[in-house]
């Protein structure tokens, strides 16, 4: 266990936040946790859990142990003609673990190709994307409490899965650290293409195979979302909210071309649009802006963790002024 103090972490968040941890530890197994667990005990020190920092906001200054697991086995655990179970450690980067499924053939990760991150914060906020999400392939999540350095073991229905959310949100928000995901693939196709741009390249080029499929969405990502190694962002700043279906009549009496997506409990409308129609693509709200491509994403440009939090909120109150919706922001702060 290698503990080191004053660790800046702008390297390690993708909004590039000029950030400084007092104490900074990565790990690669259980028993250097739990060491790591006791290590801030001792110190009174809080523990803060680290992916690869692409869905967190920093603030200048961590006072506490920021705990980075960096284990990146993968195992098979059983197999039969139809599924696979995989036990991937959290330290895995998350794209890889995708192509290297598919490599296998083992097939339904595919439409979450390319999100980044590291395999252990997944489950957190049940990743989702071109119509799937990642609770659809999880048969169990491991991991450390942080409190009592226990050992932990969650069925997926322990989980609590819904739209970007978990009990990693919830009732164990801050309180562990994942160390390992157990997946359940297939090793027959069904590949999902009913969002637009994928069936729109589907009826020009006919079914893909879920490797193609993969390589589909990471060109389409490529095309319209920024490299965060090139403009600095957390990917969708806020999730999409869902509305009863009678404040979307009213909504849509007002906005006739407002899209819409049915859901079980009302109806989802693509917050990107909203922020959009409000013109405020390419606008700055001092060093961070929205994204002259993607209305949802927002670019920092040097700013801190609080410049940040302050541009979404005042994007938050033009929303919510104009459509009267509440916009939730995605990315935690930390
Ligand atoms: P971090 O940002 O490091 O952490 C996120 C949260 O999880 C924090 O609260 C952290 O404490 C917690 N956490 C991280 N690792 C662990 C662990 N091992 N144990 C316990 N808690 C942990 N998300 C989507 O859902 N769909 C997308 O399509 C998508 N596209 C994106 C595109 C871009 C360009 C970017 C920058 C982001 C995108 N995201 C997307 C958001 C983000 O990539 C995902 O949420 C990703 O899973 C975060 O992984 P991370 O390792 O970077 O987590
Ligand atoms: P898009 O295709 O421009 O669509 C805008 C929004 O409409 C999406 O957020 C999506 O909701 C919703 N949508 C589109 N087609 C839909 C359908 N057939 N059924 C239900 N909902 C539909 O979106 P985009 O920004 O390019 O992103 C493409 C996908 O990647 C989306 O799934 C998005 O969530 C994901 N993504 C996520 C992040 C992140 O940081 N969380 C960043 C980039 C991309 P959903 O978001 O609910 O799918």
């Amino acid at each position: 266990m290698n503990v080191q103090q004053n660790t800046p972490l702008k390297q390690l968040n993708t909004l590039a936040v000029e950030s400084v941890a007092d104490y900074f530890v990565e790990v690669t197994n259980i028993d250097d946790a739990q060491d790591s667990i006791r290590f801030a005990k001792q110190n009174s020190l809080e523990i803060k859990v680290l992916g690869g920092g692409s869905n967190v906001v920093l603030p200048d200054h961590v006072k506490a142990l920021v705990l980075q697991y960096g284990g990146d086995g993968v195992n098979v655990l059983s197999e039969n003609e139809e599924y696979v179970l995989v036990r991937v450690e959290a330290g895995v980067n998350w794209h890889d673990w995708v192509m290297m499924s598919l490599n296998h053939q083992w097939y339904g990760l595919e439409n979450l190709a390319y999100i980044p991150g590291h395999v252990g914060a997944a489950p957190v906020q049940n990743i989702g994307a071109y119509g799937v999400e990642v609770k659809d392939f999880i048969q169990s999540v491991h991991g450390v409490y942080l409190e009592s350095g226990e050992v932990f073991q969650l069925s997926a229905e322990e989980c609590n899965f819904s739209y970007r959310e978990s009990i990693f949100k919830q009732r164990l928000n801050n309180q562990v650290l994942i160390t390992q995901v157990d997946f359940k693939l297939s090793k027959l196709a069904n590949v999902n293409v009913s969002y637009a741009p994928l069936d729109v390249m589907a009826s020009k080029r006919g079914q893909p195979t879920p490797l193609e499929l993969a390589n589909w969405v990471v060109s389409v990502r490529k095309e319209k979302l920024p490299d965060p190694a090139i403009l600095a962002n957390a990917g969708s700043f806020f999730k999409n909210p869902v509305v009863s279906n009678a404040d979307f009549e009213a909504l849509q009496s007002r906005f006739s071309s407002v899209p819409s997506y049915p859901q079980m409990q009302g109806v989802k409308v693509p917050a990107g649009w909203l922020i959009d129609q409000l013109g405020l693509k390419g606008c700055y709200f001092g060093p961070v802006s929205v994204h002259e491509k993607q209305a949802l994403v927002l670019i920092n440009h040097g700013g801190t963790g609080n410049d940040i939090f302050n541009a979404a909120e005042i994007i938050k109150k033009q929303v919510k002024q104009t459509y009267g919706i509440e916009l939730e922001q995605e990315p935690r702060m930390f």
